[in-house]
Order: C-alpha cells, then sequence, then structure tokens
C-alpha cells in the first residue's frame, strides 16, 4: 500500500485528496502538490471502517483537534463516548484519545466505534501505564513492548500517533545545563520518557529507532506527530533553549521521514506569551520544510485557570493567523480537573471560533461569510442572521430569553436602535438587489 505522500509524489491524485479539495474550494492538484512536498497531511487509516477525510496544512482552513480520556481517577467508557460524540457534534475536526486509566484498549476502541472523525492517541500513555501496572515501575518499560503497543493502536484504527521522538540525550542535556524551569515539564508522555532514560540510563528508542516508528505509520498511512515533550508549561519557559533543542530535532526528524514516505506533522507548545507566537511558528516552518504545525493551544498567560478556554483561544486565534495548521482546543477545566462533557462542548466551541478569527485574518479573500452576516444584521434579517452564525442555537437561546417589543430590533437599545434608524435613513441608497443576498449562505 503506498500513503498518500507516496501517491502524490507520483502524481496521483487519491479520492481523499479530492474531498478535501472539494470541502475546502481549492483545485486538487493543489492538494496533490502540497501533499507530495509534504505541507499537507491527511490523518487515514484504511483499517478503519468510516472516518471523514481532513486535511492538515498549508492553504486549508486551521483544523481543531479536541482530547478527551480517562485517568487514573476517573474511568468511565461511557462518559468519554459521550464526550467523543459531542466533540463530533460540535464540529471539530480530530480527536484525541489520551486515557491514562482503567482498560486503555477498551476506552480506544469504544472511542473509535463512537465516531467517523479522526482519532489520534499518544502511544506511550499506555506503554509507561501498562508497565506501572505490571512491574510498579513505569521505568521498566521494554521498549519492544512499545513498539508491539504502537502496531497494535494503529491496528485498532489510530489515525494520527504523537510519538515523542524529539527527546533525546542532547535535548535532555540542555534541559540539566539550563538548570529546571519555572514551569517544569508538564508533558506526560516526556515526562516519563525523560525518567525512563534517566533510569535505564539510555537513548530514547523512539528516537534510537525513529525509522522503525516510520516504517509502522507507513504501514497504516497513519500521520506521524513529533510529540513536543519538552515543551514549556509556563510563558517563563517560553522558547528555552531543552524547548528549542527538542524543536530542532523534531524539524529534522520531519524531513526525514517525509524522505521515508511517511506523512508527518510537528508539534509545538504549550505555554507562549502572545509576543512569541508569530516567531515560534515561524521556527517550526521555516525549520521543518513547512511541515503541518500542530499547536497545543497556546496560553498567553499563566494565570488563567477556569477562563483558560478563552486564555487558548486568544493563543489559538493568533497561531491560527500566523499560520498554525491544527490547534488543540483547552476546555474551562485546563489544570483543574479532567473535563466533563460541558467543558468538552465549550472547548471545541471557543476554540472553532477562535481559529475562524485567525483564518479571517490568514486567508483575507475568504471572508463572505462575514459579509453576509454583517448585511443580515443591517437590514434586519433575523431569520438570515442566525442561520449565518456559528452558534444559532445559542444566539436563538438569548434572543428569545429577552423578547423585544419591536420585533425588528432587539431589548439592547429598544427605541434606540441604531440599526433600524440607519436602515430608514439610507434604504433608497443601498446598492444592488438586497434580496439577492438573502439566499447566500455556507
Ligand atoms: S437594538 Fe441595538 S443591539 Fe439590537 S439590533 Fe438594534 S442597534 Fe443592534
Amino acid at each position: 500500500m503506498k500513503t498518500q505522500i507516496e501517491l502524490a509524489r507520483q502524481g496521483i491524485i487519491s479520492s481523499q485528496m479530492k474531498t478535501i479539495a472539494k470541502d475546502e474550494g481549492l483545485k486538487p492538484g493543489f492538494i496533490c502538490k502540497k501533499v507530495a512536498a509534504g505541507e499537507i497531511v491527511i490523518p487515514i487509516n484504511p483499517g478503519r471502517k468510516t472516518q471523514k477525510t481532513v486535511g492538515i496544512g498549508t492553504g486549508l482552513r486551521t483544523k481543531v483537534n479536541a482530547s478527551i480520556g480517562t485517568s487514573s481517577d476517573i474511568y468511565d467508557i461511557d462518559l468519554e463516548v459521550r464526550k467523543a460524540r459531542v466533540i463530533q457534534e460540535e464540529k471539530a475536526d480530530t480527536i484525541m484519545e489520551l486515557s491514562a486509566g482503567g482498560n486503555l484498549d477498551k476506552v480506544r476502541r469504544a472511542v473509535i466505534d463512537s465516531v467517523d472523525l479522526p482519532v489520534g492517541n499518544v502511544p506511550l500513555y499506555q506503554a509507561f501505564h501498562d508497565t506501572a501496572k505490571k512491574y510498579k515501575n513505569p521505568n521498566k518499560l521494554d521498549p519492544e513492548f512499545l513498539f508491539d503497543l504502537i502496531e497494535k493502536q494503529l491496528e485498532d484504527g489510530i489515525s494520527f500517533m504523537a510519538v515523542h521522538c524529539g527527546i533525546n540525550q542532547f535535548s535532555i542535556e540542555r534541559l540539566r545545563k539550563q538548570g529546571y524551569r519555572y514551569g517544569g515539564l508538564v508533558s506526560k508522555g516526556g515526562t516519563f520518557m525523560v525518567s525512563w532514560m534517566e533510569y535505564n540510563k539510555k537513548e530514547n528508542p523512539l528516537y534510537e529507532q525513529f525509522d522503525r516508528v516510520c516504517r509502522l505509520m507507513k504501514k497504516y498511512d497513519a500521520v506521524l506527530s513529533l510529540g513536543n515533550g519538552i515543551r514549556a508549561g509556563a510563558i517563563h519557559d517560553s522558547h528555552d533553549r531543552a524547548q528549542m533543542a527538542e524543536m530542532i530535532i523534531n524539524c529534522e526528524l520531519a524531513e526525514l521521514g517525509r524522505e521515508m514516505g511517511c506523512q508527518m506533522m510537528v508539534e509545538g507548545p504549550g505555554h507562549v506569551p502572545l509576543d512569541e507566537i508569530q516567531g515560534n511558528i515561524m521556527l517550526e516552518k521555516r525549520m521543518s520544510g513547512n511541515a503541518p504545525y500542530y499547536v497545543l493551544g497556546p496560553l498567553p498567560c499563566d494565570i488563567g485557570a477556569g477562563y483558560d478556554h478563552i486564555t487558548a483561544a486568544i493563543g489559538a486565534a493568533n497561531s491560527a493567523r500566523y499560520g498554525a495548521d491544527l490547534i488543540c482546543y483547552i476546555t474551562p477545566a485546563e489544570h483543574l480537573a479532567l473535563p466533563n462533557v460541558e467543558d468538552v462542548r465549550e472547548g471545541v466551541r471557543v476554540t472553532r471560533l477562535a481559529v475562524h478569527i485567525g483564518d479571517v485574518a490568514k486567508y483575507p479573500d475568504r471572508r463572505e461569510r462575514e459579509k453576509q452576516v454583517s448585511l443580515a444584521r443591517r437590514d434586519m434579517r433575523w431569520e438570515d442572521h442566525m442561520r449565518l452564525l456559528m452558534f444559532p442555537d445559542k444566539a436563538k437561546e438569548i434572543r428569545a430569553s429577552r423578547v423585544p417589543e419591536n420585533e425588528k430590533t432587539c431589548t439592547m437599545c429598544g427605541d434606540f436602535c441604531a440599526m433600524e434608524r440607519g436602515f430608514s435613513l439610507f434604504e433608497n441608497n443601498i446598492k444592488g438587489d438586497k434580496m439577492s443576498v438573502c439566499g447566500l449562505a455556507n
């Protein structure tokens, strides 16, 4: 079986490339060219029965990932399935199943079966979880068990995997030499791998046997997402030498993986102050040859817990604007607890809005829907207005809860409605057929 990147390099436009072109309003040839260059990836796994086709990368709408998963404190498969369904209902583009408590095979399979979206994961979670269960010490992880596990998870239908290949003795040395950090280590997989390397005095097997990781991904045409195990978890650690060392290695590996015919993506932070987001994205794009960049947030400040979905949305709007391609949501429970279903819903909604804001800036020629909403608002066509919004249900709920006397207006200004007054003043000056815009929507 040839991977998408191998097909594209031969000039073959796959059915997935055609679907993406149609969904994004672009030419199939453009998608094929970018897949061949490694600038667009398509997380698929041909072994999975149903799966939505999603493209991630240059020239495409910025995508939203939502992560779920059990913990050692809360293990409820039905809850995770409900969250997965809400993520799909709220139109996120991908899901990551990041369980770390209970029977991990069972929860992964249940989540994959409950949605059509591409499902990603982090194999190190289960590797260390199962090892800790067996030997009471996660540092006893056997690399052979890890590689077998990666294959088992791919067999189950995982379409993209965050694999922490970029942590090696070089990047740990940078961490040691610069002194520990303000925010410490925050990546679960990354921290446990650093611990394994220190305990066993060995190189990271995922780095050492990178070609083996790539061969596995190729076999299932899954996207290899190079995990950000030494990402900054505090804005004071942003772009420190340890994080940059891992980023350089990940970008190097992205190139190697592509050469092997593997679809590659690079992951990024984390916590980054607003003024550093553009630079962060520029560095990743430049060093990786424009590999799709998957950013976790980022959170541009550290004091927002409780509202960190908003904090991260501000980071997400900026990172989408400057070129990030896939953005992981943050929920209101970030830093505080395992998210519940409503946290998940809120997180997806806010992140979708954030990346849309970024895309409005990134693609100035794709602002038609904004124009149509403005026209509907100007002309007080409430039905069109609602239909064109991103969250019509929420907007309708608020309007219905405070009904105005004059149905053309709303209770915000009532008799002092500027829209109504302005419309009556300039109605005869409106050029073109107003009604022609009523039917437009997307
Ligand atoms: S009442 Fe005020 S807020 Fe409401 S539509 Fe009119 S101008 Fe806008």
